[in-house]
């Protein structure tokens, strides 16, 4: 369904999966009267031609946000700073700057050195993704009722602030502010902790004596599986989330090694009813996830099972 365009136009810098899933569903809805795009990579650039992600392909960042009424910077966390000193010169008085990175605090400073006061910088954090990267890893449908977070910086004009809302709205987003600390910590234990575990426990899998590779993957739909669909995320971004977001991380790792302590004792002690209790605990937030709607309720991911193997009943 197409919609009025929110924005003359919008220029989305960085073509990876959330860029190009950006780029497709602007483009599929005329969120914008004129889409730019660019990407540091020519290979992705060429790419984003054949697949057509934009009106017009920018050869650079600044090509690309001149003129531009909402730009959004869809690069990895630690090259958002380079991002916004690339285009500062460029920018319109006006316009929109927004990111996507997956830490707040330390993307805002990176960008806001750069960026002058006659815009409005609103930066936006989409909370969705997969484990894929690159222009054709995107969908138009990514953000669906999935939540984008925006923590707006203190000189953000509220107007501006419902234009951003509007936009990720109509891309089927859910949208709430807050501030950027406060993302950071929530994002702590809901994403960044749980990718160090997958990432940690995939790791020691590798690693084992006494059980090789191949039982491991052979076995691995006793639950080792699931951990690898996170740990196969993008090196690149996960790095910088870990290096941007220091200290949440560090204080979140801090309560789940104590949490990993009572279990570990309680496993030592043989004691069921504390495992029980617990795990009692934990399956009710699994059930909290479907009931509001950020996961289906089919069993087992909702992975299709396969039929039964044809039997040979003697009845030739
Ligand atoms: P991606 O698939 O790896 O794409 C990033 C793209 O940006 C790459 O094509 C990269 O080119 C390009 N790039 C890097 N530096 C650039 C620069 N200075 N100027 C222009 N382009 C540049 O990454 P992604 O998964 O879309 O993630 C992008 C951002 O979204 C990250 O900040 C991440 O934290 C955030 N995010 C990701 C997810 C997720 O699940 N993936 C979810 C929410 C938010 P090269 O490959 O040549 O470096």
């Amino acid at each position: 369904m197409t919609k009025a365009p929110l924005f003359p136009r919008v220029a989305i810098i960085g073509l990876g999966l959330i860029g190009s899933s950006i780029a497709r569903g602007t483009l599929a809805l005329g969120l914008a009267t004129e889409l730019v795009v660019t990407d540091a990579s020519p290979d992705v650039r060429t790419r984003a031609k054949e697949l057509g992600l934009g009106h017009r392909i920018a050869e650079s960042s600044a090509e690309a946000a001149k003129d531009a009424d909402l730009i959004i910077a869809c690069v990895p966390v630690g090259a958002c700073g380079a991002v916004a000193q690339e285009i500062a010169a460029h920018l319109k008085a006006g316009a929109i700057i927004s990111d996507v990175g997956s830490v707040k605090t330390a993307v805002s400073k990176d960008m806001a050195q750069y960026l002058p006061d006659t815009i409005d910088f609103i930066p936006a954090h989409p909370v969705a993704g997969t484990e894929h990267s690159g222009p054709d890893a995107g969908f138009a449908e990514l953000f669906v009722n999935r939540w984008c977070i925006l923590t707006p910086s203190e000189k953000a004009s509220p107007a501006a602030v419902e234009r951003l809302r509007a936009f990720w709205q109509a891309l089927g987003a859910n949208v709430e502010t807050m501030t950027a600390e406060h993302h950071d910590l929530v994002l702590a234990i809901t994403s960044h902790l749980p990718h160090l575990i997958a990432y940690t426990i995939v790791g020691t899998a590798e690693e084992l004596e006494g059980v090789t590779e191949s039982e491991v993957l052979k076995f691995s739909a006793g639950g080792f599986r699931d951990f690898t669909r996170i740990a196969a995320s993008d090196p690149t971004m996960w790095r910088d989330v870990f290096l941007n977001n220091k200290d949440a991380v560090l204080e979140m790792l801090g309560a789940f090694q104590e949490d990993l302590s009572k279990l570990t004792r309680a496993i030592r002690r043989g004691d069921g009813d504390a495992l029980f209790d617990h795990f009692t605990r934990t399956r009710a937030i699994r059930r909290g996830i479907v009931n509001i709607g950020q996961d289906a309720a089919g069993a087992d991911f909702g992975r299709p099972h396969t039929h039964l193997p044809p039997q040979d009943n003697g009845k030739a």
